[in-house]
């Protein structure tokens, strides 16, 4: 399975820092809580930190209070591919970059937060980049 961008594990180890290597490439999860955009509002795009991918809108973010950036749909259904994910002894579905193969974190579902799609996109901040609106127009 290819990815429009296909880099070596050396290459993704010189392009990222330890912390963002160790969840966007080995499926990592940042502690709840301590991400930069968990309780963020700003209006703008999140793009996947390792490719730049436009993958989430804060259109769609919404607070899950779980410690986590929570969206109820991505920007694009095929900005993201999902896996299923039977690690820690449970089933989940692993949210991953559909550019570029990195971990951004899992979905759930049916867990009644009352969104349009009573899903949630549970995202590790430190897997995007969030471009404020206002930046992107200029
Ligand atoms: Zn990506």
């Amino acid at each position: 399975m290819g990815y429009q961008v296909d880099k070596t594990d050396d290459e993704w180890r010189e392009q990222l820092s330890p912390e963002e290597y160790q969840v966007l490439r080995q499926a990592g999860t940042e502690r709840p809580f301590t991400g930069e955009y968990t309780d963020t509002k700003t209006t703008g795009v999140y793009r996947c930190r390792a490719c730049q991918a436009e993958l989430f809108r804060s259109e769609e973010k919404f607070e899950s209070h779980c410690g986590w950036p929570s969206f109820y749909a991505p920007l694009a259904e095929d900005r993201v591919q999902y896996i299923e994910d039977n690690s820690l002894g449970m089933t989940r579905v692993e949210v991953r970059c559909a550019n570029c193969g990195s971990h951004l974190g899992h979905v759930f579902e049916g867990e009644g937060y009352g969104t349009p799609t009573d899903q949630r996109y549970c995202i590790n901040s430190i897997s995007l980049t969030l471009e404020p609106a206002d930046e992107a127009r200029q």
